[in-house]
């Protein structure tokens, strides 16, 4: 179906096409000046050391599993409230994902809930800034600190999500995808910057990146390495010199990207704030988000009808998204590993509960009040079926 308002959008302007199309005028399409450039630019945007370009956010994730060492036998703690990728990459290495129930208001993994889960096969944290929302980094800081555990981030949805670990506002903020061990970014067409598809490692730790660097390449060592020399058990992870171009493209523009998304929110707010049944989306003290989705979490006489609702409104041309079915839920994880109804019930009456509204940079004005409108009229259609 062809939506009147999609979900999302890509914003390509003119100044990534010609990125690109420069590119392609060079002889250089893959791990040329782009991709150096790409990574220095995300390095100096998240406040990290170390960054490695990679051809997607799920490619990432794995060589921080396996840079880690994590392994067969291995437990990993996380979040059922996520997409697939952030619990699949802990089965590519055959560990076991441990999920935690999440925090009703931020979505996020509940930390309260987590120490009570550390067994001595524990070996990582594996948090997601979901919907852009930033995790609790200072108490999962102080968790893997107390038992010696690795931290990692899944900030595929909250580039230029800013967290700050006193709530205060004066406080200095940090960047999401600064935290743990590693984190990754991801550009697929509907995060907030895209390549087409690709992915970013970020981290401090100089070993991990090189580790990293070489799986992404096949395994190759390095510096000085030979080209059909593999030292090392790798992947052809690498992103092109074409994508690496068109996200340094994007990034240029990220502070009018933020901006655009951060005014189609604060509309929404303004618009849903006042309506009986909707909660729009809560944002901690102190913290900024970068607007991956705009979500809102129906309560009282509207819970159960999230799925009638954005039938009602893709009728009119708008797109809604029934973020996130918890991976728990999903087919295989069921099969695999018999997780049944109730094992995560917050996560679980959030999920139905959830509807993303389009939001994209370039959504005009008279759009958002055109979702608005079409929205209540939803609502009071979806009121009256039992
Ligand atoms: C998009 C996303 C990923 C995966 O990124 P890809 O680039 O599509 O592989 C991982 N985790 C979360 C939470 C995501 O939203």
């Amino acid at each position: 179906m062809k939506y009147k308002i999609p979900l999302s959008k890509p914003d390509i302007t003119n100044s990534e096409k010609k990125a690109v199309a420069e590119v392609l005028e060079t002889s250089s399409l893959s791990l040329g000046e782009k991709y150096k450039e790409f990574e220095k630019i995300m390095a100096d945007f998240a406040g990290v050391k170390f960054t490695v370009a990679v051809n997607s956010g799920t490619s990432g994730l794995h060589l921080i599993i396996r840079a880690l060492g994590i392994k067969d036998g291995d437990e990993v703690i996380t979040t059922p409230f996520s997409f697939i990728a952030s619990s699949n990459c802990i089965l590519f290495e055959k560990a076991k994902p441990v999920f935690i129930d999440i925090d009703e208001k931020t979505f996020n993994i509940d930390v309260k809930k987590i120490e009570e889960k550390i067994t001595e096969k524990t070996k990582a944290i594996l948090a997601v800034d979901v919907f852009s929302q930033p995790a609790d980094w200072n108490e999962l800081q102080k968790i893997v600190k107390k038992h010696k555990l690795f931290l990692i981030e899944d900030s595929a949805e909250a580039l230029g999500s800013e967290y700050s670990s006193t709530g205060s506002l004066r406080a200095k903020r940090e960047k999401c995808g600064s935290f743990g061990d590693a984190a990754i970014y991801a550009f697929y067409p509907n995060k907030q910057i895209t390549t087409g598809e690709g992915g970013m490692i970020l981290t401090n730790n100089r070993k991990i990146a090189e580790s990293c660097r070489s799986m992404a390449n096949q395994g190759r060592e390095k510096k000085n390495g030979k080209w059909l020399e593999h030292i090392r058990l790798g992947y052809n992870y690498r992103l092109d010199e074409m994508s690496c171009a068109m996200g340094i493209a994007q990034m240029k523009r990220i502070k009018e990207i933020l901006g655009k998304r951060a005014k189609v929110a604060g509309i929404y707010n303004r618009r849903l704030k006042s309506i009986e049944g909707i909660e729009v989306p809560f944002v901690k003290s102190g913290n900024k988000l970068s607007w991956f989705v705009y979500v809102i979490k129906l309560s009282g006489k509207l819970s159960g009808k999230r799925d009638v609702i954005i039938k009602k409104m893709a009728e009119r041309g708008i797109q809604c998204g029934n973020y996130f079915q918890t991976i728990h839920s999903q087919p295989f994880y069921k099969k695999e590993f018999r997780y049944k109804e109730g094992d995560f019930p917050i996560a679980e009456n959030v999920s139905k509960r959830t509807l993303a509204l389009p939001l994209f940079n370039n959504l005009k004005e008279e759009e958002i009040e055109f979702v608005v409108k079409n929205l209540k009229e939803a609502i009071s259609l979806a009121q009256k079926i039992k």
